[in-house]
């Protein structure tokens, strides 16, 4: 039943995408010869209207032919009617139109899933610890366990659910390199106890598998008509990036990401379990793949639309059509490439080595944001145990002005200004005591440095009048100071009074969180908002200061070391998620 309703989303998409083609040119009054779901001998046919509508033999997609091609058609090349005899701007949206029919096919899926099913509402965790990836020939793969594997009990205890579940797999994992586990794992319907060594990486176990909380997306009544939509866009916008994100992966590191394609008989399979999983595993399901065969048939290929579309562009470019034989060689390139593909696929699908340890899709299922982000906090806890802030300073007054200082300059410049600086103005009684002049000449190396003078000087008089010359401990005093903007005053709370009242988004915060897709905000008074929902409150700056650690020594702005990256298995550009 799963594996008939996956087959009928795959055709109903494919329809939905020749069904773009075959009513862009019908509208525009253009010929159409055939409308064919699959290739090579017909099965079924009926004629309307002149248009052979098709049902044929090889089900790997489908196509809308046009007189223009058929040698032996009666209409003459001169009919103003056939394709090659229209406007480019025409041909281009016949061509257009599959691509934009599976755009807004998975669009209205996605509001349908808002209106039928509800709006996300969290995680419900179930027991049990879910294995969603295994590292070929690593102790996981090794002792057995599959993806999808949902592990309920370790050393004759069972397991409970949630975060903290995986998080004392984890545990146990970590502190017991080179010594056997025995865990039981349920696969389908069957219980296979297993045994696992974790490998010694450094002292630390390591097993090679993804591990996320077992579980299901809990849903709620929409508030109101217009937020179905809202979702809608949302969920659309974030899956269209990831899919276009993942081929771009895919083309840019092929050797490390082409394990990770799956076929078709990959793709049915993976539908056919959601199909048992219940109804609304499948909205996503079906608004993924059409997102995946509108951004796969985008891609400037020969046969596909992207390459019919590179044809056009040269035509217009040149001014007349591209010669005949250019455009057939171009033609039966892509046939040879796309079979070929096709080919290589379905082999590796239904191949035990390949089939059974990357079942993952077109684009890999990636954890949520709100479940990577205790795992990549916990990760570059190891990675960078001793992170912390970098600014010199010895007691609250000298935190502020390096980090008031620190605004566009690197705190190893702030760290070479301030020794000569606190030493001429030790507190904010000495700088309240000056004007900006007199300040400038020490802070001149830090850029804008009229203004942080200025602004030292007046902080200075204020913390004397309202604070008796001290750091006040609340946000809103902080704030009230001048050139206090909300990043420096989380900063001296944190490390001065271990107050957390926010996230730093610094620069390399921003960059962090926008690549591992913590959130999808751009500006740092909005990203802000967004971590400080994925971590415990106790957890705010440390998250900072290691994704500053992070940014600055591995994922620079300049060039992320993606392939070196420690946390790549937890970074949609960084590839397969592993643990
Ligand atoms: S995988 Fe690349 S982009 Fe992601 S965190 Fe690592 S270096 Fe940055």
């Amino acid at each position: 039943m799963g594996v008939l309703t996956a087959l009928a989303i795959l055709a109903g998409l494919i329809v939905v995408h020749e069904a773009g083609h075959f009513f862009a040119a019908t509208w525009q009054g253009i010929r159409v010869s055939s409308f064919s779901i699959g290739f090579g001998p017909v099965l079924l046919e009926r004629q309307r209207r002149g248009v052979q509508f098709a049902l044929r033999a090889i089900p790997l997609g489908g196509f809308v032919a046009f007189p223009d091609d058929d040698e032996d058609s009666e209409i003459p090349k001169t009919d103003p009617n056939l394709l090659s005899n229209r406007p480019l701007p025409q041909r281009a949206l016949v061509i257009a139109a599959g691509v934009l029919a599976n755009l807004l096919l998975a669009w209205l899926v996605l509001l349908a899933q808002g209106v039928v099913v509800g709006i996300p509402d969290g995680f419900s965790a179930t027991p049990g610890v879910l294995v969603s990836g295994v590292q070929a020939g690593q102790p996981a793969a090794l002792a057995g366990l599959q993806p999808g594997d949902r592990i309920v009990s370790l050393a004759g205890e069972p397991i409970a659910g949630g975060q903290e579940a995986v998080a004392a797999l984890v545990t146990a994992v970590k502190s017991s390199p080179e010594q056997p586990l025995t865990l039981v794992a349920e696969r389908g319907q069957r219980q296979l106890t297993l045994e696992l060594v974790p490998a010694d990486v450094g002292g630390t176990g390591r097993i090679g598998a993804q591990l996320q909380p077992f579980g299901s997306e809990a849903f709620r009544p929409a508030r109101g008509p217009l937020e179905p939509i809202r979702q809608a866009n949302s969920d659309f916008s974030a899956l269209l990036s990831r899919t276009a994100g993942g081929f771009f992966t895919l083309i840019t590191h092929f050797g490390e990401t082409a394990g990770q394609v799956s076929g078709p008989v990959k793709i049915v399979e993976m539908g056919a379990s959601l199909a048992q999983q219940g109804g609304g595993s499948l909205f996503l399901f079906t608004a993924l793949i059409s997102i995946n065969l509108a951004v796969l048939n985008a891609l400037p290929l020969p046969l596909l639309d992207g390459g019919q579309f590179v044809l056009l562009l040269l035509e217009g470019l040149r001014g007349r059509p591209l010669p005949e034989k250019f455009q057939m060689a171009f033609m039966q390139s892509g046939f040879v490439f796309l079979v070929g593909l096709s080919v290589v696929l379905i082999v590796k699908d239904t191949s035990p080595a390949g089939g059974a340890a990357t079942a993952e899709p077109l684009v890999p299922r990636f954890p949520s944001a709100r479940q990577r982000t205790p795992l990549i906090l916990e990760r570059l806890g190891e990675l960078y145990p001793h992170a912390t802030c970098s600014l010199d300073w010895r007691n609250p007054y000298e935190l502020l002005i390096a980090t008031m200082l620190s605004a566009q300059c690197t705190d190893e410049r702030v760290n070479q200004i301030t020794p000569a600086l606190f030493e001429r103005f030790p507190d904010a009684a000495a700088a309240a005591a000056v004007e900006p002049a007199d300040v400038e000449p020490y802070v001149k190396s830090a850029g804008f440095f009229r203004n942080k003078a200025k602004n030292i000087v007046a902080s200075s008089r204020l913390l004397m009048e309202r604070h008796g010359g001290t750091v006040p401990r609340t946000m809103e005093e902080l704030l009230e100071l001048p050139g206090v903007a909300r990043k420096t005053a989380s900063v001296v709370l944190a490390w001065c009074f271990g107050i957390n009242a926010g996230v730093t988004v610094d620069t390399h915060v921003s960059r962090l969180a926008q690549r591992l897709r913590l959130t999808r905000k751009s500006e740092p008074r909005q990203i802000e908002p967004d971590l400080m929902k994925l971590v415990p409150q106790a957890d705010w700056q440390t998250l900072s200061i290691r994704l500053i650690f992070h940014g600055r020594a591995v994922c620079t702005a300049r060039k992320p070391n993606c392939p070196g990256c420690p946390i790549a298995d937890l970074c949609p550009m960084g590839g397969t998620p592993t643990r």
